[in-house]
């Protein structure tokens, strides 16, 4: 299916402008590289998997944000390649004023998402609805249920192309560029289980379903590297036992609170520092007994911070009660000692369960070494009742791993020579962010934009060469 474009306009063969990119994968990074391409004055062609465009950006809040500057970011993801966070930050605030030039709505600016960024919240789907008039009015095309399928080579091993599984039949699509924007490997179990590890392959996935990984496996099949930090990933803590998360519960259902919380493995014991956020502790439980951990707070704790908007115009939710209600394990006690009782009799060692909470206790009323594992934030007392558990397993929405790229999204070898003629952006280029999360929605937003760009420049550049040569 063609959306909203001129009649042979979808397989296109050097008709009209010269250069054409051929994007593979209509989300964020997908969509924002094809209108900043067409508003270069490049022909486009967008090809997306699924019935619809948008990806897991469609599902999303909307927040746009990242670390306010470069110190900030590298304090946070130390891990991370520099060269990939400079140009994270350099081009953010230029990014939201272009989403703010296309006339959609762009919400004030805030301190302290996710605890140090700065964010705005933009209408994500009139957004994604721009640029695709932006793109189909500019005469590219947008082919949906037309999933790529491999990338094709010339003897060179420049990259012409992809063929690609349109409801008519696979096609050959030949492009001066191509771009990954395929959104992660989520979906796939034998990647999560490779570079995430074990347990991985088991993860609720909190995503669209179409990101298994095809962008990456099309990369290294032409010879582009994997990038660093592979085992990092994006995602939240959600509800246990649930044997699947349904893409309407995706925000209800995150426990984005649980920094204020006590995280208990198993074995009764803390295993990370919480006060680092949701999508930190989210990691760490992957790796605990089972995958699984018991979230303990009290009644002041899920009144300020769990029944809350998470962030500005974030949803009003008692997300406890949400759990719950969708058959998450949860108690709700008059008193500490019933609570630690019913935690004991979910399979969590009960006598080092209760050494951990008296160590809390104590670490909150000051002491300094109470913890064996410090916390960046002092713990916040449990002195309200009723007091409340709720068993938690990791979710995942896009890992930090992918290929190897530059700033300007080329694909790299292992040698760090670009792969002629290939592109990657979004949740499909890896190596940004490595334990904790600087972004989503922006990494597609910047980088799809400066990966279109170069991509137009270097079919230019490879044109002029053949002219040159022949
Ligand atoms: C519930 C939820 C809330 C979120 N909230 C936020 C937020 O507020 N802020 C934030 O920064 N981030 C948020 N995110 C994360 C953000 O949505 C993603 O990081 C971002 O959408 C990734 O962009 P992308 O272009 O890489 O992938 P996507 O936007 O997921 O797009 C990838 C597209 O590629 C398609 N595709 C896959 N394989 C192929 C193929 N072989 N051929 C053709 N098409 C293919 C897929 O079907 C999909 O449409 C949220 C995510 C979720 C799920």
């Amino acid at each position: 299916m063609i959306v909203d474009s001129p009649p042979g306009q979808a397989y296109v063969s050097g008709v009209g402008r010269d250069d054409h990119l051929l994007v593979i994968g209509g989300g964020m990074a997908g969509l924002a590289a094809a209108a900043a391409a067409a508003d270069a004055g490049a022909r486009v062609t967008v090809v997306e998997k699924s019935d619809s465009l948008g990806g897991s950006a469609a599902m999303s809040a909307g927040i746009v944000w990242t670390a306010p500057d470069f110190q900030t970011l590298r304090r946070v993801v130390p891990g991370g390649d520099p060269a990939l966070g400079r140009a994270l930050i350099d081009g953010f605030w230029p990014a939201v004023e272009w989403v703010r030039s296309t006339g959609v709505s762009v919400s004030e600016r805030w301190e302290g998402q996710m605890g140090f960024g700065s964010a705005v919240r933009v209408d994500i789907k009139s957004l994604l609805a721009a640029w695709q008039k932006k793109i189909t009015s500019a005469a590219g095309a947008l082919l949906l249920e037309s999933p790529a399928r491999k990338l094709t080579t010339d003897e060179a091993g420049r990259v012409t192309g992809a063929t690609v599984h349109t409801p008519d039949g696979p096609r050959d699509m030949r492009a001066d560029a191509v771009l990954l924007a395929t959104g992660g490997f989520q979906g796939d179990p034998e990647l999560l289980a490779t570079f995430i590890g074990s347990g991985a392959d088991a993860m609720l996935v909190r995503s669209n379903l179409g990101s298994v990984g095809d962008g990456f496996r099309f990369g290294r099949e032409v010879g582009a590297s994997a990038s660093r930090c592979l085992d990092g990933f994006y995602g939240h803590l959600v509800p246990s036992p649930m044997a699947e998360l349904r893409q309407d519960q995706f925000l209800e259902l995150t426990q984005y609170y649980s920094n204020h919380c006590l995280l208990v493995n198993r074995l009764g014991r803390r295993f990370t520092d919480e006060s680092l956020g949701d999508e930190v502790s989210n990691q760490a439980t992957l790796r605990q007994p089972g995958s699984r951990a018991v979230l303990l707070c009290d009644e002041r704790i899920h009144a300020t911070h769990a029944a809350t908007a998470p962030y500005p115009h974030g949803q009003v939710i008692d997300r406890i009660a949400a759990a719950d209600a969708a058959g998450g394990r949860h108690a709700s006690k008059r008193t500490m000692k019933e609570l630690l009782d019913t935690v004991a009799a979910w399979d969590v060692h009960p006598r080092a369960l209760a050494i951990t909470v008296d160590q809390w206790a104590a670490a909150a009323a000051g002491d300094e070494t109470a913890l064996d594992i410090s916390r960046a934030v002092r713990p916040e007392p449990f002195l309200d009742p009723p007091f409340h558990a709720l068993e938690v397993q990791p979710a995942i929405t896009f890992p930090f791993g992918g290929l190897r790229v530059d700033p300007d999204g080329r694909a790299l070898d292992r040698d760090g020579v670009a792969v002629p003629g290939l592109f990657a952006a979004g949740a499909d280029a890896g190596g940004l962010q490595d334990v904790r999360y600087v972004g989503g929605l922006v990494l597609g937003l910047v980088f799809g934009p400066r990966a279109a760009r170069a991509a137009i420049g270097s079919s230019r550049g490879a044109r002029r060469e053949v002219v040159t040569n022949g």
